[in-house]
């Protein structure tokens, strides 16, 4: 197994990137891929990049870029060079590096291992179903490779619009250790030659990614296992390069629960969707640094933890379904190690104007237990600073089921002044003949408008007299 920290006998630094392109806003799956290239790196004392692959011009924005940086940042991710802080391998846009690429392009072009290609959409839209008809698997059929000068010329002054292809050796097996699969090998017949520059000029992504992570000293591709069958002709073009190939680590893809790849039609699907929902970047870390990955620890891990906790050894082949559940679980970890400051800041917008610090104190000491998200706050800073809107339907219910004597008693034993309410509860349950969940259902259905919630009695003290007595009242009104 190949170490993931850095020895006396690998004196190269590791060196891990993120390679997203701007044309959306983070997706969970490459928040994952991101998480684990920077866990990667900083386990092991190494550097972490961040590459702007913005070559798709038409959909790559300045706006999904800016909110890239500010997404990551969220999760508690940092770069050591990236398009926003430069570094030694500057510039980190791939727009930017066209002229590099042309550079390195030319190399390939001297060494004879390209051709123009002639072959329009059409034209190999049709080979492609030709081999699909025939059982074979789809690939490039060779036919602009063997063209002699004069009919590239000829085709050339024509004025035809040409890609670039490489051109695949025959007849040869390419193989790697992948970190996470073990060996792989594909032979190059499969391959087929493939492009490099599209007619546009601008050139492809096996080319630029792989020209870019040999140029900027990355030793450890980790990525999603959709780029597999991409890793072999990239190590081709390396090859023919003389450039220094990387190690590859192909993570399984996130999928939703159904076992479908996670997609809008499971819901949140972007980091910034589930931030904006309330969820905590401790709580994202913690669901995403177990999707493809097993964690020694089953705890709620913190920054350095998560840093201790990584290893590449233990990248996994197994499924990673995003689960809400599971999400949902480690956002209450991370809530409950809040300390009450942060708390406090967290959920400052959901709290009505003008409380003081006795009343956050106090609605934090009551209500912390019952917060998940911030909308949870919300909903218990109406409970205990406003009016009830609205009742659960359960709440209704138990309210109904307990009937407009229950609340008469009620209102003479607990809705009057200097009431003690744990005495007055009691003395309610023996003048109404109940005990258990059928007295104190109904009262906290009445005065909170839910059947669960925070403990009663210290919630209570919080609110006015006037306000236990109307909710009673209006339970009593209800239950007729
Ligand atoms: N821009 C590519 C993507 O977002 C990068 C893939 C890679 O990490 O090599 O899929």
């Amino acid at each position: 197994m190949p170490s993931d920290s850095m020895s006396s006998e690998s004196p190269d630094p590791v060196v891990t990137r993120f390679a997203p392109s701007p044309t959306g806003y983070l997706h969970l799956g490459n928040a994952r891929t991101a998480l684990l290239s920077f866990l990667a790196a900083r386990k092991a004392g190494g550097r972490f990049i961040l590459r702007v692959e913005d070559t798709d011009e038409a959909r790559s924005t300045d706006e999904f870029m800016i909110a890239l940086y500010a997404d990551l940042k969220w999760l508690g991710i940092d770069w050591d060079e990236g398009p926003d802080i430069g570094g030694p391998h500057a510039p980190y846009r791939q727009q930017e590096r066209r002229t590099l690429y042309d550079e390195w392009l030319s190399r390939l072009d001297a060494a004879g291992l390209t051709y123009p290609c002639f072959c329009t959409p059409t034209e190999l839209n049709i080979s492609r179903k030709r081999q699909l008809a025939a059982g074979q698997p789809p690939r490039y059929a060779g036919t602009c490779r063997n063209l002699t000068t004069e009919e590239r010329a000829e085709r050339l002054a024509r004025g035809l619009p040409a890609a670039l292809r490489f051109r695949v050796p025959e007849g040869q097996t390419v193989s790697f250790v992948d970190v996470v699969h073990g060996e792989q090998r594909f032979n190059t017949d499969d391959i087929g030659d493939f492009i490099i520059r599209r007619t546009d000029g601008s050139t492809a992504f096996f080319f630029s990614n792989a020209v870019d992570d040999a140029l900027m000293g990355v030793t450890l591709v980790l990525r999603g296992d959709d780029h597999m069958t991409n890793t072999p002709r990239q190590i081709l073009l390396l090859q023919a390069l003389g450039l220094r190939i990387p190690r590859y680590a192909h993570v399984a893809l996130l999928l939703g629960m159904d076992g479908a790849p996670l997609s809008k039609r499971h819901g949140d699907t972007s980091l910034r969707d589930l931030r904006e929902h309330g969820y905590l970047p401790g709580a994202l870390r913690n669901h995403l640094v177990r999707l493809g990955h097993s964690c020694v620890s089953d705890g709620w891990l913190d920054e350095a933890g998560l840093i201790a906790d990584f290893d590449l050894t233990r990248l996994g082949r197994a499924a990673a379904k995003f689960d809400e559940a599971q999400l949902r679980h480690w956002q209450k970890e991370t809530v409950a190690h809040l300390s009450t400051e942060e708390f406090l800041s967290w959920i400052a917008a959901e709290l009505p104007p003008g409380l003081d610090a006795q009343q956050k104190a106090q609605f934090v000491s009551v209500a912390r237990a019952n917060i998940e998200l911030p909308s949870d706050a919300r909903a218990w800073a109406n409970v205990i600073f406003g009016k009830l809107d609205a009742f659960e339907p359960t709440a209704l219910a138990a309210i109904r089921e307990a009937g407009e004597g229950f609340f008469t008693e009620a209102l003479k034993l607990i809705g009057h002044p200097g009431a003690e309410f744990k005495q007055a509860v009691k003395a309610l349950g023996q003048a109404a003949g109940k005990k258990g969940p059928a007295l104190f259902m109904p009262l906290r259905a009445a005065l909170t408008g839910f059947t669960h919630g925070p403990e009663l009695a210290p919630m209570l003290a919080l609110l006015p007299f006037a306000e236990v007595q109307a909710r009673l009242e209006h339970a009593r009104r209800l239950a007729v």
